[in-house]
């Protein structure tokens, strides 16, 4: 009797011990298969967590179909994924913001393409094309926005002033991310930080008490006779670059350098008495918006002749300059963006690569500064 009673238990242990391990060996399988899922979306760029979610949302031949995708792998991330959009993350191009598969979302349900989707989000920070989605569709997004350094919060201007104007998509572009199309020194830019490539003119202002980094003296050979200075490493430039002049038998000095705020106030007011209100509005930049008080900007005359423009000197600089780093800053072919009459006396310091590109291209510093140095 108690012999049946073990026999009965024993065969009873032994069937549970494989049920349990059945099931044990199925857990196994079925983590193996999963893990595997996983690491195949991993290898192929997803996150773990996008990874996850693809395999939980039935996705993934569909992904591994598609193969690496950012906008995808932003998307299976996100709380803000809505299967009805799936083939759009997967054709929009990727933009590192927060709220890009939001944005996204709101974009499809305004009417954009999928490629006018991808032109949007390069025209703006996350926060620009929040903004923008939640406003009407827009009539002339390609026309604006094919320019590369268009920008999203701009459009209204961008209409308004080529209504305004008659001018083109390009210029209009340029010019009102230069906010020319605003008065000039009104609603200006204060630029607070001192740098070999700030830009200063009529919108980009600098406080009173800003100063120029290492300000030095230039060596009196090299001067006018008052005393001149500047920004060491434009002065550095100057030197090595009239050295260079000298060694052709041409003679560079420094007329005028760095210029104080308060400087800049006595020069408007001489001028003012002088030749009237006027004169000063249109040639002589205010306080606060005259290069000159960057220290990187000289006035440059020659030893050979009292008017620079009909100096050997000055055509050697325009073919020179730039190979030490400086441009001449009021081209005539640019009086209408820098808004200075022509001045071939005026040159600025801006660092070689910078110069060299100018010198070539043949464009002004403000164009330089759109396509390359604003971050606005
Ligand atoms: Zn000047």
């Amino acid at each position: 009797m108690v012999q049946k009673k073990k026999m009965k238990l024993k065969k009873s242990v032994v069937v549970t011990c494989k049920i349990v391990g059945g099931i044990l060996v199925f857990c196994c399988a079925l983590f193996l298969f999963y893990s595997y899922q996983i690491n195949q979306l991993v290898s192929i760029g997803y996150s773990k967590e996008a990874s996850k979610n693809i395999f939980w949302r039935w996705k993934k031949d569909y992904v591994l179909s598609i193969g690496e995708n950012q906008t995808l792998n932003a998307a299976f991330e996100s709380d803000d994924y809505l299967e009805d959009n799936l083939d759009s993350y997967a054709k929009i191009k990727y933009q590192d913001q927060a709220h890009i598969i939001r944005n996204i979302n709101a974009l499809i349900e305004k009417g954009y393409s999928n490629s006018n989707i991808s032109m949007i989000l390069a025209h703006g920070n996350d926060e620009d094309v929040s903004e923008f989605a939640k406003r009407d569709k827009i009539q002339y997004l390609e026309e604006f926005y094919s320019i590369d350094y268009a920008k999203l919060k701009n459009y209204d201007r961008y209409v308004d002033y080529s209504n305004e104007t008659g001018e083109d998509e390009e210029t209009t572009v340029l010019y009102v991310n230069l906010d020319m199309d605003k008065e000039d020194y009104i609603d200006t830019t204060l630029v607070s930080t001192f740098s070999t490539d700030m830009l200063v003119n009529k919108h980009f202002h600098l406080d009173s008490d800003f100063v120029p980094e290492n300000l030095v003296e230039v060596d009196e050979e090299y001067t006018n006779g008052e005393v001149q200075r500047g920004s060491k490493v434009a002065v550095s430039a100057f030197l090595e670059m009239a050295k260079a002049a000298e060694g052709e038998g041409l003679g560079l000095v420094i007329n005028s350098s760095y210029r104080s705020y308060q400087d800049q106030e006595e020069l408007c007011q001489t001028y003012a008495d002088l030749y009237g209100d006027s004169y000063v509005e249109r040639y002589v930049a205010k306080p606060g918006y005259s290069e000159h008080q960057t220290g990187l900007s000289f006035d440059i005359g020659s030893t050979s002749s009292n008017i620079f423009a009909e100096s050997e000197e000055y055509t050697w600089m325009l073919d020179h300059a730039y190979q030490y780093g400086f441009i001449l800053r009021f081209p005539k072919s640019g009086e209408d963006i820098t808004e200075f009459r022509n001045e071939p006396w005026h040159y600025r310091y801006v660092g070689k690569k910078i110069a060299k590109y100018i010198h070539e291209e043949g464009i002004t510093y403000e164009e330089y500064y759109v396509q390359f140095l604003d971050q606005n």
